[in-house]
């Protein structure tokens, strides 16, 4: 590993400690030249998990996206980013545990949706109107009609 001050290929390891959840390991190094310290990274190459869209068509499924489009319904409402978060991870997990890494996204919308009803009413209007894709303004009543039911 090239010292990022002097160029030197040589380094030696003095600590080397995992992440906690095993994914990846942070090695402190000394140059063996200049002596100075650095720090690498290694990391676990996953591959990827796939979501399978509505035509059949898969890409690679990102976490980070999908939790943006969750922040989006959570707009000014009362609800922590890390409440967001855990319904992320509980769909990795989820993708984790299939043999095949895939998962529909009409199943990942509908797990959204469902904590999202939990958590909070408005934002999971606003998740399904934009998941769901209504077509007009009796689909969208009826949600709301099934919604109000509930209480
Ligand atoms: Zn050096």
């Amino acid at each position: 590993m090239r010292c990022p001050y002097c160029g030197f290929l040589e380094s030696k390891v003095i600590d080397s400690r995992e992440s906690q959840k095993g994914m990846s390991i942070r090695r402190r190094r000394e140059c063996l030249s200049c002596k100075k310290r650095f720090t690498t990274y290694e990391r676990l190459e996953q591959l990827p998990y796939m979501v399978v869209k509505k035509d059949g068509t898969r890409q690679p499924f990102d976490s980070q996206k999908l939790l943006r489009g969750i922040m989006k319904a959570c707009e000014k409402r009362p609800i922590q980013i890390s409440q967001l978060e855990e319904i992320v991870e509980e769909i990795e997990s989820i993708l984790q545990d299939r043999p095949d890494k895939e998962m529909e996204s009409s199943e990942i919308g509908q797990i959204v949706m469902e904590r999202l009803k939990a958590l909070d009413k408005v934002a999971y209007i606003r998740f399904a109107s934009v998941y769901r894709e209504f077509k007009d303004v009796v689909e969208f009543k009826h949600v709301l009609e099934n919604l109000l039911k509930e209480k």
